[in-house]
């Protein structure tokens, strides 16, 4: 049998593909040093530490929304902000958003949490920090992750990174299912937008830019509706979106809702002819006090039909369906072209997440999984998340192995794959950066 400290070495000596993140450019980190409060990015403070998903935890456990506004703001101290918020912080310290914070400020500033003590010197680390080349060093050297796919929030529908080899980009096509924001797209692409035609002129017009260098396309559409988008041809949508163009309010619920589930599978189309894996938002709402879980827990039932209907594209769902886990491993074993996404699992319940690997590898084949993305803003937090996530791995396939469930031979293959071989073999990173070449925009290496 295989120790488990031996699993532990393995996982903790192979890097992850990381297929997820929000990461804001460098360069904008860089220049918030600068421009302050000018700038759209928190302070460069513990806020950095506190303004993603640990707020959620934070506000969840008492903390009043606009104190959390403050401490992401550029007015108070670090000892200032750190007074507001450590009542509600030591409720939620045991969470997974929390443990994630306490994980990364071990590994990048040498302390095992924060205290009134140490807020105005991991502060001042966290400043000092931001430089160019640090997210080569926080990702790759401390994080040990080969290189990261990023959701960028900046860039819609996708960000000109200056480092595609370390940041891959996915095209976001939340906007082309919509019928709200065509004029911006339209400008873009040189076009006016009236008909549908020339919707799906600009739609081809931005796949044809950016599809050959992204690395997927991601929509979190499921955070604004069902994903059960029925065929509705060409013909049925032309004159509704024809008539949303003149008057919105003309169009009623049922017919916008037929209009954007046109759009979608025209959008599934175009992810067949470009060889662009789709991912999608499934499960857990980021934020409090929002979530219909109603509307969630039909997730895992409305992608059956996405993955009849293209069986040639290829999905990838997020956040394993978290609280609907089971589900979606019947979802992975049932369906050649269906992926499972650990990202941000790890953190939204790690032991949830054990648990679901465990199970995974016993149902679904193990070519079905990518098992890491930090789902973060701040580059700062993701070493905290991917060390949950070893330790997570390590003890899911420790407990198969003790168990007599999984062989120790199968043990490096199966670790190979769940955090970076899958990926390879799915995402086409190689072509991608040869794509970057070739349109002329400078890579690296
Ligand atoms: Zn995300």
């Amino acid at each position: 049998m295989k120790a488990h400290r031996d699993i532990l070495h393995l996982v903790e000596s192979t890097p992850f593909v990381d297929t997820h993140e929000h990461l804001w450019e460098e360069q904008h980190r860089v220049e918030a040093l600068a421009k302050g409060r000018d700038s759209k990015i928190w302070s460069p403070d513990i806020a950095m530490l506190l303004g993603h998903y640990v707020d959620s935890d934070l506000i969840v456990a008492g903390l009043p929304a606009e104190d959390m506004e403050k401490v992401k703001g550029y007015d108070l101290s670090p000892k200032e902000k750190w007074a507001l918020v450590e009542p509600h912080y030591k409720s939620a310290r045991n969470t997974g958003y929390l443990r994630c914070l306490r994980e990364s400020v071990r590994r990048l500033y040498g302390e095992r949490d924060i205290t009134a003590d140490n807020v105005e010197k991991i502060s001042g680390l966290i400043r000092d920090g931001v430089h160019p080349g640090f997210y080569e060093s926080i990702l790759c050297d401390v994080a040990h992750i080969e290189y990261c796919q990023v959701n960028s929030l900046e860039g819609d529908p996708f960000m000109e990174t200056a480092n595609p080899e370390l940041l891959a980009q996915d095209l976001s096509f939340v906007a082309f299912c919509e019928a709200r924001q065509v004029g911006n797209f339209g400008r873009a692409a040189g076009r006016e937008v009236d008909t549908l035609d020339d919707w799906h002129a600009v739609i081809d017009w931005h796949f044809e830019k950016y599809g050959p260098r992204a690395i997927a396309l991601k929509s979190q559409q499921a955070y604004g509706r069902r994903l059960d988008f029925e065929q509705v041809s060409a013909g049925d949508a032309a004159p509704l979106f024809k008539r949303y163009r003149k008057d919105r309010k003309s169009v009623n619920e049922a017919e916008h809702k037929a209009i954007c589930d046109h759009l979608f599978h025209y959008c599934m189309q175009k992810a067949e002819e470009y060889n662009l894996v789709v991912k999608l938002h499934t499960g857990y709402y980021a934020g409090q006090g929002s979530m219909p879980m109603h509307r969630l827990t039909a997730n895992a039932g409305d992608v059956c039909e996405l993955l009849r209907a293209h069986p040639k594209v290829r999905f990838d769902f997020f956040h394993i369906g978290y609280p609907c886990e089971n589900e979606f491993i019947a979802v992975a074993k049932q369906w050649p072209n269906a992926y499972l996404d650990m990202c941000w699992a790890w953190i939204i319940n790690p032991a949830a997440s054990v648990r679901f690997l465990k199970e995974f590898l016993m149902a679904a084949p193990a070519n079905k999984l990518f098992s890491f993305g930090g789902d973060f803003m701040p580059v700062e937090m993701v070493p905290g998340h991917a060390a949950i996530a070893r330790q997570g791995i390590a003890q899911a396939i420790s407990e198969l192995v003790d168990d007599g469930w999984m062989d120790d031979g199968d043990v490096p293959d199966v670790v190979e794959r769940i955090m970076r071989g899958n990926a390879h073999a799915v995402f086409d990173q190689p072509g991608k950066l040869a794509a970057w070449r070739a349109a002329g925009t400078a890579v690296s290496k």
